[in-house]
């Protein structure tokens, strides 16, 4: 039996694209060829990359707008540095809401001036800084929109004049936001949008080309462009697994309509964390994640019966992050309103044997 799949990352994918998938893998359209086994050249993958970054723009609103979609490899954790290998000149501003934010502060100290421009690490990142000031010398400005880890998400976005930079890895596609106040958006493709092995990126180009270091090929964002994304072989898998989530996406009504069932699916959890004295939130209420919810019991010696409930009714993956402790629903695109529902009963059982 299926489970229910709230796990952080890797995580949930639509059923009907993971058989697609596996069968592309044995035979590709009556190609006679598997997927992993045609030439990555070849006019069918050429379509398929074509649709893939088409689709991503699309989604987002962005087509006709400056900006191209690329499907890269090395992780969100490879942008980390490219962002700043292909950016930073002097100086950029990171603002620190938990750990990936910190790991791309960590990597960009190597190519330049970090300036730390708010952070919530005083409260272990259980909140989204506010009213801070943004220096006008910066050479862009990083975040990280949702705190996969601690369960917090960005709901508005500073406005500044450099180019905005965001980490968008877990909550990219679930929500309608003015995609076009960014001028770099990247995100790893394991936690909304297909299986490990590329990276979304979507870039508007005019950003590019403004710093004075030589960079490697690979690295450069502009050589990804001029080869629409096919510089080297590409990860065909992850591309075209991708593409079907987004046709998936697309099919179902864009982002606008899987944000109503990701809003219902948020509200059904949080309102149970907080009308239930057995549980209790994480995060600060105003800047809960819609994607990530992380909780905890009240009471330690619940831990054993409610664990126990929660495997036998077959769900997967709601252990919290070791730096905050308790538990994590990760809920993305793919995870039904229906396995929110299976969560929030135990929930509600557990209230009723305490
Ligand atoms: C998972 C995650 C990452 C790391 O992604 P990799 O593809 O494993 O490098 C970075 N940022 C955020 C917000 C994440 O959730």
């Amino acid at each position: 039996m299926k489970k229910h799949n709230f796990s952080a990352g890797p995580c949930a994918l639509p059923q009907e694209v993971l058989a697609k998938a596996s069968q592309a893998v044995v035979e590709l359209d009556d190609s006679g060829l598997s997927l992993v086994e045609i030439s990555h050249r070849s006019a069918a993958f050429v379509r398929i990359m074509e649709n893939a970054r088409s689709l991503a723009l699309e989604l987002l609103g962005l087509d006709g707008k400056g900006y191209h979609a690329l499907f890269l490899q090395g992780g969100a954790s490879l942008e980390f540095l490219m962002v700043a290998y292909n950016m930073l000149e002097k100086k950029a501003g990171y603002i620190n809401t938990g750990t990936w934010s910190a790991k791309a502060i960590k990597e960009a100290k190597l190519f330049g001036e970090i300036d730390e421009v708010a952070s919530s690490k005083n409260e272990n990142y259980n909140y989204i800084p506010k009213g801070y000031t943004i220096p006008a010398d910066l050479d862009y400005l990083h975040l990280t929109s949702n705190n996969t880890i601690f369960g917090t998400q960005f709901k508005e976005f500073p406005k500044t004049a450099a180019p905005l930079v965001c980490d968008m890895s877990s909550d990219i596609f679930s929500r309608q936001i003015d995609f076009s106040q960014f001028g770099l958006i990247y995100a790893g493709a394991q936690k909304n949008m297909g299986p490990a092995g590329t990276t979304l990126v979507v870039v508007r180009e005019d950003i590019l080309g403004k710093v004075s270091r030589n960079i490697p090929s690979m690295l450069d964002y502009q050589v990804h462009i001029g080869k629409d994304s096919m510089f080297n072989t590409p990860p065909v898998f992850a591309v075209y697994t991708s593409m079907l989530t987004l046709e998936w996406l697309k099919n179902l009504g864009g982002i606008s309509a899987i944000e109503e069932i990701n809003d219902k699916k948020a509200q059904l959890i949080y309102s149970e964390i907080d009308l239930n004295p057995v549980f209790k939130g994480y995060a600060k209420k105003e800047d809960r994640s819609t994607m990530n919810a992380t909780f905890d019991l009240t009471d330690g010696k619940l831990k054993e019966p409610f664990e126990k409930m929660c495997r036998e009714a077959n769900i997967n993956g709601i252990n919290g992050h070791r730096s905050v402790g308790g538990y994590r629903a990760s809920m993305y695109n793919a995870l039904s309103l229906e396995s929110v529902g299976v969560l929030v009963d135990i929930m509600s059982e557990m209230e009723r044997k305490a």
